[in-house]
């Protein structure tokens, strides 16, 4: 089968190490010059990090990350609001395990080999026939495939060009990411910071504590240039001495930040003919419940899965029987991590006093719930 896959993220790499793993060869295009961008932190749960064990990546993955086995929450003002262990889940069924995106990527990447993948290149154009997919790609060349998988994330070019746009759920709020040392966050802990009209989070990883600090759009938070590190520890002042101690890792003005709008999109099709959407470019989180990453390779696995009892002439059903194994699965999470969005991205003081007094009696289970359910259902 002739495969293209748009995009060598997190759930294009997943789907091609596994493709490989059933002898198949596909092709991946990638925007991005190398694999190095988007050096986010990345929390993966159990539901996603299974997969590794079927290609014999998990042994590897787990002695470069770091194991989540607390979960802090704070208020406003840093006074602690509750501390989870997350030894119950992580007994029953693995652990958080934190890394960093490129960590990740270039783990599956060693996977393929000499695979043929096109960096610093996207599609232009894709074209279906009776029984195969013309694609024109942005460096000029074009080619002709069984199957197109857009796995290129929540912007999804592949998703524009075969389905038209997809309904967009903002929250309003975005948010700055950087880096702090691994010493200024206790051990093993993830740790935020649910203040009113403001968020801290950090995050542990070999690379050093992953910070992420958001609020409203529109108040000047997200301009970049001159004044950016002030304007910005200026509306996380007085969180407490941990968050102080994140604000002064900032980088200079001049530095390049990563923004993140904190927005989702839900494609309303999937597939269509020979073209299928997975991961974020189906349906991307909000990263309140840190699962997009565990969704997208789930994903992957499921769509190999139908792949791989299949050929050329039934794909088309195969393709909605993968739908059919997802889309309710997916969605629901992603109304869990829009549910958490709403507690987590409060602007009022009163209301954010409220929500600490009731987050002080919830069990994780009760959190997200069906984050808690989906551990323990078949896919
Ligand atoms: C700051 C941050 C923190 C996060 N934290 C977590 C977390 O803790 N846990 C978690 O589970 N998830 C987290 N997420 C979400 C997670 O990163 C995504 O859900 C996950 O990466 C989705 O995988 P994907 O492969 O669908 O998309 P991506 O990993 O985004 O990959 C898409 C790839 O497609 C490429 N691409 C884009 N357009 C094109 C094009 N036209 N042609 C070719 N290539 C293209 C991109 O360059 C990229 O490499 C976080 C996200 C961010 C931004």
């Amino acid at each position: 089968m002739r495969i293209l896959i748009v995009g060598a993220g997190v759930a294009g790499m997943t789907l091609a190490a596994l493709l490989r793993r059933q002898g198949l060869d596909p092709t991946m295009v990638e925007k991005a010059p190398n694999l190095d961008h988007a050096g986010y932190m990345l929390g993966l749960w159990p539901l996603g990090y299974r997969v590794l064990h079927g290609l014999s990546l998990y042994d590897r993955f787990a002695a470069e990350s770091i194991p989540g086995n607390h979960y802090e929450v704070r208020s406003d003002d840093g006074s602690l609001v509750h501390n989870w262990s997350m030894e119950p889940i992580s007994r029953k069924f693995g652990p958080n395990l934190s890394c960093t995106r490129p960590q990740l990527v270039r783990l599956l990447r060693e996977e393929l080999g000499d695979l043929d993948l096109r960096y610093g290149t996207g599609v232009s154009s894709i074209e279906q026939g009776n029984s195969d997919v013309l694609v024109e790609f942005t460096d000029g060349s074009s080619g002709e495939f069984d199957l197109v998988v857009g796995a290129d994330g929540i912007h999804s070019q592949v998703r524009a060009l075969v389905f038209g746009e997809a309904p967009t759920y903002d929250t309003g709020w975005g948010g700055w990411v950087w880096w702090a040392s691994l010493e200024t966050l206790p051990k093993e802990t993830f740790m935020e910071h649910w203040g009113a009209g403001r968020f801290v989070g950090a995050y542990p990883t070999h690379d050093g504590a992953g910070i992420f600090a958001g609020g409203p759009r529109g108040d000047g938070l997200e301009d970049p240039g001159p004044g950016r590190r002030d304007r910005i520890r200026a509306h996380f002042a007085g969180m407490g001495e941990r968050v102080d101690a994140w604000l002064e890792a900032l980088p200079d003005d001049d530095k390049s930040l990563f923004y993140w709008k904190l927005l989702d999109i839900r494609s309303e099709e999937w597939t269509k003919g020979r073209v299928v959407l997975l991961g974020d470019a189906a349906a991307a989180f909000l990263p309140t419940a840190g699962i997009g990453a565990s969704m997208a390779m789930e994903s992957a696995a499921v769509l190999a899965d139908e792949l791989s009892r299949t050929d050329q002439t039934t794909l088309p059903h195969a393709l909605s029987l993968y739908v059919k194994r997802r889309r309710d699965r997916v969605e629901r999470i992603q109304d869990d991590s829009r549910h958490l969005a709403r507690a987590m991205f409060v602007k009022s003081g009163t209301l954010a006093h409220i929500r600490d007094l009731i987050t002080k009696h919830y069990s994780l289970e009760q959190l997200a719930k069906s984050i808690a359910k989906a551990f323990d259902e078949p896919i």
